[in-house]
């Protein structure tokens, strides 16, 4: 059994991934600044001997003993990205460096929470890691995008200079419960409207596809990669189902029953128009395969904003 330090553990993501590792018999180290996050993402873990939760900004440094740190900590959701874009920067870039720095003093191994948004508006597809991306740097979305292959090239740096054990994971959109209703990011955003009765906002004609992945699958490949020999990455995890936001839009309204109108809004400036991740990688090295498709998924996470609404 290991001390894990999660960053961004208070998160959508991070707060699943902290509750299977103390389902799993580890010491948890949750640190969140609660920017996009909510104590009450783990409140049910608080009363655990071996979980802890540190209020800090990752933009500092931190001085703590663990064994392995994820490393989940900045807003993930355009909306909450742009809105403080040097904040987003800093996160990525010197929170990073500080969280290598803490790997190098005890040795832990780090895994880096990478994403697809790498790849910006890519012009091969499905995306191999292989591929080294089309991201404008100078756009809206580059405090996040340039911000993470920054952080992907300090984990690099740090491994050839430094020998810290790193682990590399591209992310492709994920969803599920805990999802902040005003997170802005696709699914969230139309399951409230929907359940709300209010119009579904859909950028562009709809015809921009994503490839969504169920948070725990996310889960276990992150685990098991971090867990994993012989590959520092990157290594794309996520869902290889490719849909458009339209189908996304529609299937939501067929599972919530809704009766709210989809509505055009204009699309945002260096919005993806396809993304569909390559699993090839994740599948040799540690057997990666999603289980959850998108239709059973959706219904959970519908749950999960229906009983939210309800209390
Ligand atoms: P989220 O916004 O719910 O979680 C991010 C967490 O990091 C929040 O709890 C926030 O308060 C915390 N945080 C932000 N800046 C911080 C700082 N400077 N110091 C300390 N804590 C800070 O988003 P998420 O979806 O859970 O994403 C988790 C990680 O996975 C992020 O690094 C994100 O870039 C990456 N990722 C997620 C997706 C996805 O679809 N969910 C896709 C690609 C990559
Ligand atoms: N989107 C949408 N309506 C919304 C929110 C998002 O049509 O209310 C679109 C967005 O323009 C993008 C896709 O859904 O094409 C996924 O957006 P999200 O913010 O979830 O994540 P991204 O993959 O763009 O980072």
């Amino acid at each position: 059994m290991k001390t894990v330090l999660v960053t961004g553990g208070a998160g959508f993501v991070g707060s699943h991934l902290c509750e299977r590792l103390i389902k799993d018999g580890h010491t948890v180290l949750c640190l969140d600044n609660f920017h996009t996050g909510r104590k009450s993402n783990v409140a049910h873990l608080l009363g655990e001997s071996r979980f802890e939760l540190i209020r800090h900004d990752i933009i500092e440094p931190i001085r703590l003993e663990v064994e392995q740190i994820y490393n989940l900590a900045c807003p993930a959701s355009p909306e909450h990205y742009q809105a403080n874009p040097i904040q987003t920067m800093k996160t990525s870039v010197l929170g990073t460096m500080n969280l290598l720095g803490l790997a190098k003093r005890t040795g832990a191994r780090l895994l880096q929470a990478s994403t697809s948004e790498v790849y910006g508006d890519p012009e091969v597809h499905p995306q191999p890691e292989s591929y080294r991306g089309n991201v404008n740097p100078i756009g809206i979305r580059a405090c996040y995008d340039e911000g993470k292959r920054a952080a992907e090239t300090l984990c690099f740096d740090y491994n050839r200079f430094h020998e810290v054990d790193i682990k590399v994971i591209r992310i492709f959109n994920t969803y599920g419960p805990r999802m902040d209703p005003a997170d802005g990011r696709v699914v969230s955003n139309f399951i409230v409207q929907a359940l709300r009765g209010n119009d579904i906002t859909m950028n562009g004609d709809g015809s921009q596809t994503r490839s969504f992945c169920y948070v725990t699958d996310l889960v276990q490949g992150m685990i098991d990669f971090m867990n994993s020999e012989n590959h520092k990455g990157p290594v794309n995890l996520g869902n290889d189902g490719e849909f458009t936001v339209k189908q996304l839009a529609d299937l939501v309204l067929e599972l919530t029953g809704s009766k709210s109108r989809i509505v055009q809004k204009p699309m945002p400036l260096d919005d993806p128009t396809r993304r569909k991740p390559d699993l090839t990688l994740a599948r040799t090295l540690i057997g990666y395969k999603p289980a959850v498709p998108l239709r059973e998924g959706l219904e959970k996470t519908i749950n999960y904003f229906k009983t939210l609404r309800d209390s």
